[in-house]
């Protein structure tokens, strides 16, 4: 399927046959439905001011569940901002993502025991995620681990400097590292056609000297096959790749984004029949292996599951204030000692 030349591509995988993983792809149908009704939470509670700042992951379901399938426990994951379900599926529990995303930094204290506790938190500084990634990765191979680094930005990223500099450090180095765009065809209201001139993003990977794959981001199968040989790839030392998801960005950028003020009904609404919840369901109901009954079952579970996740968010303590200084030095300089003792004077009582 794949060929040894520097870097091949693939507009598209063969997507479900005789041989599929049936269970697998429950699982993974299971965790996007999770993902979706949580996301649409998500919305809502920025909407009634519960939650801050918030981006949806609509439309990114099959390529945020599909990293999270395919990566390992003894694996890293270097995250953008949309990459909730990865998250979820490495340990990080509902209730966390949210508090993250109330503005608590506790939501990125992930559970120990968990493949998460490997992860870095979500980066919102565009692209500077990579060059970290990088950095784990030369790591990995210094030490010898069969362990793999996936990192994830969106189209926008791939215009940046920290994109080009990690891919070819990636490719000198010969680094384990497989760089994933979610190029969901806007980066805000930046389209597509605007950010580059190059035949693809996976193309990118050639200056790199890289493999670079381009991939249907809204068919899972298809997701799952590209990185389960790209990570694997580079556990075993075979080198960096570069996967270019294609998807839709199916919501406005942020909470804080208005899409209709940039981009056309008419371009959502084809993009709504191409979506990759509904694609997959329907496969595994043609497929014979997802039955009326169990949707709405499952349907159930995930509004209990989302709605059981929102009321530990909203049940959290208040985060400490001195939190704000306890964690940027070994030992706290003296000219901030004024700042932590008024600080502390506002925690009320409580433990500071
Ligand atoms: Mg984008």
């Amino acid at each position: 399927m794949f060929s040894s030349a520097p870097y091949t591509m693939h507009e598209r995988l063969p997507s479900l046959d005789s041989n599929s993983d049936w269970s697998r792809l429950i699982q993974a149908y299971q965790a996007m439905a999770l993902i979706r009704c949580f996301d649409k939470k998500a919305v809502n509670l920025q909407r009634t001011g519960q939650l801050g700042t918030y981006a949806s992951c609509l439309g990114a379901e099959a390529i945020t569940v599909g990293a999270g399938l395919s990566l390992e426990n003894h694996d890293y994951f270097v995250p953008y901002y949309r990459d909730h379900a990865t998250q979820y599926l490495r340990g990080v529990p509902l209730y966390q993502i949210l508090q993250y995303w109330g503005g608590d930094e506790r939501g990125n204290a992930f559970p120990a025991q968990t493949p998460a506790v490997r992860d870095l938190p979500n980066c919102v500084p565009i692209a500077s995620q990579l060059t970290q990634a990088a950095g784990i990765a030369t790591k990995a191979k210094l030490c010898h681990e069969s362990a793999a680094v996936l990192a994830t930005c969106g189209d926008g990223a791939t215009s940046r400097g920290d994109f080009y500099e990690s891919l070819n450090v990636a490719g000198v180095w010969q680094l384990p590292l497989v760089v994933m765009v979610n190029n969901n065809q806007w980066a805000i209201s930046v389209p597509g056609r605007l950010q580059t001139a190059s035949q693809s993003i996976a193309h990118k990977a050639e200056a790199a000297g890289i493999e670079g794959i381009r991939v249907d981001g809204n068919d899972l199968p298809a997701m799952l096959d590209v990185l389960d040989y790209a990570l694997d790839k580079a556990r075993h030392g075979k080198g960096a790749t570069l996967v270019e998801a294609v998807s839709y960005r199916l919501s406005d950028h942020t909470t804080a984004d208005d899409a209709s003020r940039y981009r056309k009904a008419s371009e959502l609404h084809a993009a709504w029949q191409r979506e990759p919840v509904a694609r997959l369901r329907q496969a595994l109901v043609d497929a014979g292996h997802w039955q009326a009954d169990q949707e709405k079952q499952w349907q159930t579970h995930c509004q209990q599951e989302v709605d059981k996740a929102v009321q530990t968010y909203l049940q959290q303590p208040p985060q400490v204030p001195t939190d704000m200084l306890d964690y940027l030095y070994e030992t706290l300089p003296e000219s901030l000692q004024a700042q932590r003792t008024v600080l502390s004077e506002h925690a009320g009582g409580r433990h500071a």
